[in-house]
C-alpha cells in the first residue's frame, strides 16, 4: 500500500511515509555507526571497544527488519480508511523512536557517555517527534531521552554503570566532575524542554492549518456535488418546460391556422361578397390571428434554441425571393400602419446557401419592428448589396430610433426597450432572428441614429455567398 486514501487524515498519511523514509533511513544508520567507529579508532587514533559499538550497530539492523515486517505484515495490510491504522501508525512510530533512543544510549555507554559529543543525537530523535507525532507523544519521547541520558550519565557519575572512556580523545574523568556533569544535564535537559515545547506548538499549528484545508477542500468537494446534483435537475427541468411549450405551442397552432384559413376564405370572397366594413374587420382579425401565430412560433423556436439548432436543412437560394414574399408578409400591417415599404435590390444576385423559409422569418421580422416602431407617414426600406464574399441586408426606418444604452442588449431574448414598451411585442424576434443569422455564417448589427442628423435605426445583417 504505497498511497493512503485521501480521506485518511493527513497527519496520519505523512506519519506512515516519514516511518518508511525511518527504515530506509536506519539502515544508513547501521552503516554509518560501524564506519564512523572504524574511521575514529583507524584514522583518528580514538581508543574504544569496538566490537560492543558493532554489535549495537548489528543490532540496530536487526530491529529494523523486525520494523519491515511489521510494516509489511499489519500496518500495509490493513484496509485503506481503518482505524485501527492510526493506533497502529502511532505505536509504530513510538517503538521506532524509543528503540533508536535506547540504541544511542547504549552506543554512548560503549563510547565515553557524557564524554562524546555525540549525545546531541538526542535532539534529532526528539525533533522528529515533536513534528509528527500528537504533543503528548512528542513529551513522551522527550522524557524518555532525559531519562535515558540522565541515566547514563549519573550512572556512570556514581559508579552503578562502569565507564568506558574514549581514550585519545580528550581528558578523560569528565564524568566523575559534579560541576560538568550537572552543567550537562541541566543544559540537556533545558534544551530538550525549549526544543520540545517550541516544535510542538509550531508543528500543531501547521497540523492544525492543514487539517482546516482537508476539511475546507472537503466542504468545497461536497458544496460542488451538491451544485452539480442542482444543475442536474435544473437541466432536466428545463427540458421538461422545453417539451410542454413545444406541446401546447403545437396545440394551440392547429386552430389557430384553422382560423386564418376561414379568414382567408371569407376575405377571398369564396362565402359570398363582403361589405367594406365587414373586410376591414377580417382583415384587422386576419392581422392579429397572424401575430399570434408569429408569437406561438417564436416560443417554440426560443424553446427550439435552446435546445438545438433553428436552421436544419439549407440549399442555394436566391435572396430575392425571400424579400419579395417579405413584402407580401407585411402588406397589410404596412398599409394599417400607414407605412411605406420600399425595396433597393440590384437585378442580378448571386446565389447564397441558406434555408429560405428562416431567411424570410429573420427579414419579416425586421420589417415588421421597423413598421411598428415608425410612426404613420413614415418609411421603411429594403436594401440589399454585394460584397466580395457575402450579401448584405439592410432594413432602414424613419422610426423612434433606439437609445445607445439599449443597443447592446435589444438581441438578447425579452428585452424591450422601455420606451416602446406601449407598442405590443414580446423581445423574442431579434434574438431568434441573431440566432438564425449567425447560424447561417453571418453577423447582425444594429445603428441608431444610422445617419448624421436622420431619425430611425437602421438594422442589418451579411449572408455568406454560396461556393
Ligand atoms: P418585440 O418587437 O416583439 O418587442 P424584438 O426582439 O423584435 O421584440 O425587439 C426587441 C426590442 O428592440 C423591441 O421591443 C424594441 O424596443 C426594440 N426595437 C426593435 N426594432 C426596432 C426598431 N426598428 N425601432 C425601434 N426600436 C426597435
Amino acid at each position: 500500500m504505497d498511497e493512503l486514501t485521501p480521506e485518511y487524515p493527513v497527519e496520519e498519511q505523512e506519519l506512515v511515509r516519514r516511518l518508511r523514509q525511518f527504515i530506509v533511513l536506519r539502515w544508513l544508520a547501521a552503516v554509518g555507526i560501524a564506519a564512523t567507529a572504524l574511521i575514529a579508532q583507524r584514522v583518528f587514533g580514538i581508543r574504544f571497544p569496538i566490537g560492543p559499538v558493532l554489535g549495537v550497530s548489528a543490532g540496530i539492523a536487526v530491529y529494523n527488519v523486525l520494523f519491515l515486517a511489521w510494516d509489511r505484515r499489519r500496518i500495509g495490510r490493513l484496509e485503506e480508511g481503518n482505524e485501527e491504522l492510526i493506533t497502529q501508525a502511532r505505536r509504530f512510530a513510538h517503538a521506532q523512536i524509543i528503540a533508536d533512543l535506547v540504541a544511542l544510549t547504549v552506543l554512548l555507554h560503549f563510547t565515553g557517555g557524557v564524554e562524546n559529543p555525540f549525545f546531541l543525537y538526542y535532539i534529532l530523535h526528539v525533533t522528529f517527534a515533536s513534528i509528527l507525532l500528537p504533543t503528548r507523544g512528542s513529551y513522551l519521547e522527550s522524557g524518555v531521552a532525559v531519562g535515558l541520558f540522565t541515566l547514563l550519565v549519573l550512572g556512570e557519575f556514581t559508579g552503578l554503570i562502569p565507564h568506558v572512556p574514549l581514550e585519545g580523545f580528550m581528558p578523560t574523568g569528565l564524568y566523575r566532575q559534579p560541576t560538568y556533569v550537572a552543567v550537562v544535564l541541566f543544559a540537556f535537559i533545558t534544551t530538550f524542554g525549549v526544543l520540545t515545547w517550541g516544535t510542538t506548538a509550531i508543528a500543531g499549528e501547521l497540523r492544525k492549518r492543514r487539517q482546516e484545508l482537508v476539511e475546507l477542500k472537503d466542504r468545497w468537494v461536497a458544496q460542488a456535488l451538491k451544485l452539480e446534483a442542482a444543475n442536474e435537475r435544473l437541466r432536466e427541468l428545463d427540458q421538461l418546460k422545453n417539451f410542454f411549450i413545444g406541446v401546447a405551442s403545437h396545440d394551440m397552432k392547429a386552430p389557430l391556422n384553422a382560423v386564418a384559413s376561414f379568414l382567408n376564405v371569407l376575405l377571398g370572397g369564396y362565402a359570398g361578397e363582403l361589405t367594406d366594413r365587414q373586410r376591414t374587420m377580417l382583415e384587422r382579425a386576419d392581422v392579429r390571428i397572424e401575430e399570434l401565430v408569429t408569437l406561438v412560433d417564436d416560443i417554440l423556436d426560443i424553446s427550439l434554441m435552446e435546445s438545438g439548432r433553428l436552421v436544419v436543412d439549407t440549399e442555394p437560394m436566391q435572396l430575392r425571393q425571400v424579400v419579395e414574399r417579405c413584402v407580401e408578409d407585411v402588406s397589410i400591417l404596412s398599409r394599417e400602419a400607414q407605412v411605406e415599404v420600399e425595396v433597393e435590390m440590384p437585378d442580378e444576385l448571386p446565389e447564397i446557401e441558406g434555408a429560405p423559409q428562416r431567411l424570410r422569418q429573420v427579414l419579416t421580422n425586421l420589417v415588421t419592428n421597423g413598421i411598428k416602431y415608425t410612426p404613420p407617414g413614415g418609411r421603411v426600406a429594403i436594401r440589399v448589396c454585394e460584397h466580395p464574399d457575402h450579401l448584405q441586408v439592410d432594413v432602414v426606418d424613419t422610426g423612434v430610433g433606439i437609445p445607445a444604452e439599449d443597443q447592446p442588449y435589444i438581441f438578447d431574448a425579452f428585452y424591450r426597450v422601455r420606451q416602446t414598451k406601449a407598442i405590443k411585442g414580446t423581445g423574442l424576434g431579434l434574438a431568434i432572428a441573431r440566432r438564425i443569422v449567425e447560424e447561417h455564417g453571418g453577423r447582425i448589427w444594429v445603428e441608431s441614429p444610422y445617419a448624421e442628423g436622420q431619425p430611425g435605426s437602421k438594422f442589418s445583417f451579411t449572408l455568406p455567398k454560396h461556393r
